[in-house]
């Protein structure tokens, strides 16, 4: 087990990162709390911090290279070795093929593919020297297909092949790569895309929860628990795989 136990959660101001940085504090990481804006991160660090927790918000855009170079310098610097990843920083521009915008297909791969690929290039430098680390990716059951998002079922289904080639390349120094793809979770995408299709969230949510086995929707802390099981000391023989999490069967 590596002396460091510093985690970086992307996008983690709100949402499903919000809960995997909380959660990841419990599990005993300080946490380095990434977002686009530093001042949004402030609610994610005090709820650790009033938990008996330590986190630290820094505010980076994950598809600049420098931006993502200097906040994992800062997280270094203040917290420690960064030796967990979670990169769970999204976006969605959604639109049918035909009225996609090639602004709506750059922006979506740049923040979910670019980004990950960014975020996973500068850490792993942390995890070599600590021979150990734990990479976590945010995926979606979009990756097998969905209707107007053919930006981010591309960028879900290609971060399955980064995580699957993190795994090969980087196992020997004991570090592992998997992938989360979840099913409908309550965030603020979820209720902004019922605003796009011109619903309610209560009946967005119903219409999606008719089509779960486990008939609820998914919350922010469903993800958060498996993010804890990647992390986990004891998680170290699992690597290259792709967990839905969406209360039932998917891939
Ligand atoms: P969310 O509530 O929209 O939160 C996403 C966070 O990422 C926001 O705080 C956002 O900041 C931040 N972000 C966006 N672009 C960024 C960038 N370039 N650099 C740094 N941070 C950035 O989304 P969520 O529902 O929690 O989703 C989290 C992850 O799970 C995403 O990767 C999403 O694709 C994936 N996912 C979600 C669902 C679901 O049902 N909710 C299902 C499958 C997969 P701003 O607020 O400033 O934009």
């Amino acid at each position: 087990m590596t002396e460091s136990r510093v985690a970086i959660v992307t996008g983690a101001a709100r949402g499903i990162g919000a809960a995997t940085a909380k959660r990841l504090a419990e599990d005993g990481f300080a946490v380095g709390v990434i977002d686009l804006d530093e001042k949004q991160c402030a609610e994610t660090v005090s709820a650790i911090e009033a938990g008996g927790g330590k986190a630290l918000a820094v505010g980076a855009d994950v598809a600049d290279a420098e931006q993502v170079q200097g906040a994992v310098d800062r997280v270094a610097a203040e917290l420690g070795s960064p030796t967990v990843l979670v990169n769970n920083a999204g976006v969605l521009r959604d639109n049918m093929l035909f009225k996609m915008s090639e602004d709506d297909w750059d922006t979506v791969m740049n923040v979910h593919l670019r980004g990950s690929f960014l975020m996973a290039r500068a850490v792993q430098k942390h995890m070599v020297e600590a021979k150990w680390g734990r990479i976590v990716n945010l995926s979606s059951t979009s990756a097998l297909g969905n209707r107007g998002q053919a930006n981010y079922s591309t960028a879900k289904a290609g971060l399955q092949g980064l995580t699957k080639t993190l795994a090969i390349e980087l196992g020997k120094f004991g570090i592992t790569a998997n992938a989360i793809a979840p099913g409908f979770i309550a965030t603020d995408m979820t209720k902004a895309t019922a605003e796009r299709v011109g619903m309610s969230f209560e009946d967005f949510t119903n219409a999606a929860v008719s089509q779960i086995p486990v008939a609820r929707a998914g919350k922010p802390e469903d993800i958060a628990n498996t993010v804890s099981f990647f992390a986990d000391e004891r998680s170290g023989f699992v690597s290259g795989q792709v967990i839905y999490v969406a209360g039932g069967p998917k891939a």
